[in-house]
C-alpha cells in the first residue's frame, strides 16, 4: 500500500450556526483518485477548500505528505502557521475551480509562469522551458500566446489545470472543473484529467460526471450534510450504494 497522501481527520466547520462539515474523515492514499459526489450544500467546495487552508476548520485536522495543513503542533497544543507558511504549504497543493480563474492580463504561457517564479523563485527561463512542457500535455502548445479571453471554457480549464501543475504540487484539488463547460467542451477537459490520473497523480474531483467517477476514481466518497455517508470502490458505491441517501442521489444524477 503506499503511503497516505491527504489525512482528512474529524473535520467540522461550521458557517454562524450552520454546521457545514460534522466529522469528516478521508485519507487518499499517493498517486489515488478520489471522487467526491454529494448534492448542492452537502459541503464538498468547504472541504477541498479546508485542506487547502482556505477555510479553517473548527475542530479535526487535515495533513498533506505528513505535514499538518495551517498548524504546527507543540506538545498537545496547536499554534497557527504565519500566513507565509500557510502560502508555501498552498503551493503543494493544486486546485482547479469551477470557473477557471485564469489571469485575465496574462497570456496562456505567463498565467503557467507567474507561481513558479514569484512563489517557488524559480529562473524565469526554466519555468518558461516547463510551461511549454505542461502546455503540450495538455495540448495547447500552439496557444502559448492568446489570451484567456481568446480562448474557449473548455481551452482555458485545461490551461488552469496546467497551471496548478506548474508549481509541482503533491496533490490536485478539483471543484466541479467541467461545471462551467458547454457540453460539447465537457469531455477535453475530462481526458486530460484522466491523463493525469493514469500517471499517478494524487487527485480529489468534485464532479457530478458519474461516468468519469466510474472509469477514473480508486475511491467514491458520497458526502451528504456534511458526513462522508458512503465510500469505497467505484463498482461499489455507484453500482451497489449501500445507503438510501446514496441511491437516491444517484437516482437523480444517472
Ligand atoms: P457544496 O460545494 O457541496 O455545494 P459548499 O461547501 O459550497 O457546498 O457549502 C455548504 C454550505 O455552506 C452551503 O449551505 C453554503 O451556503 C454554506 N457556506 C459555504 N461557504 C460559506 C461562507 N463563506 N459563509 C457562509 N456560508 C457558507
Ligand atoms: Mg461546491
Amino acid at each position: 500500500m503506499s503511503e497516505v497522501m491527504v489525512d482528512v481527520h474529524g473535520v467540522h466547520k461550521s458557517f454562524g450556526p450552520q454546521q457545514v462539515l460534522r466529522g469528516v474523515d478521508l485519507r487518499v492514499r499517493a498517486g489515488e483518485v478520489t471522487v467526491v459526489l454529494g448534492p448542492s450544500g452537502s459541503g464538498k467546495s468547504t472541504l477541498l477548500r479546508a485542506i487547502n487552508h482556505l477555510e479553517k476548520v473548527d475542530s479535526g485536522w487535515i495533513g498533506v505528505d505528513g505535514e499538518l495543513i495551517g498548524y504546527r503542533r507543540s506538545g498537545d497544543r496547536l499554534y497557527e502557521l504565519k500566513e507565509k507558511e500557510v502560502l508555501r504549504q498552498r503551493t503543494g497543493i493544486g486546485f482547479v475551480f469551477q470557473n477557471f480563474r485564469l489571469f485575465p492580463h496574462l497570456t496562456v504561457l505567463e498565467n503557467l509562469v507567474e507561481a513558479p517564479v514569484s512563489a517557488l523563485r524559480r529562473p524565469r527561463g526554466q519555468a518558461e522551458e516547463s510551461a511549454r512542457r505542461l502546455l503540450d500535455r495538455v495540448g495547447l502548445a500552439d496557444r502559448a500566446d492568446a489570451f484567456p479571453r481568446q480562448l474557449s471554457g473548455g481551452q482555458q480549464q485545461r490551461v488552469a489545470i496546467a497551471r496548478a501543475l506548474a508549481l509541482e504540487p503533491k496533490v490536485l484539488l478539483f471543484d466541479e472543473p467541467t461545471s462551467a463547460l458547454d457540453p460539447e467542451l465537457v469531455g477535453e477537459v475530462l481526458d486530460v484529467i484522466k491523463d493525469l490520473a493514469g500517471t499517478g497523480t494524487t487527485m480529489i474531483v468534485v464532479t457530478h460526471e458519474i461516468g468519469f467517477a466510474r472509469e477514473v476514481a480508486d475511491t467514491v466518497v458520497f458526502l451528504d450534510g456534511g458526513v462522508v455517508v458512503e465510500q469505497g470502490p467505484p463498482e461499489a458505491v455507484l453500482d451497489a450504494p449501500r445507503h438510501a441517501r446514496t441511491r437516491a442521489f444517484l437516482s437523480k444524477v444517472l
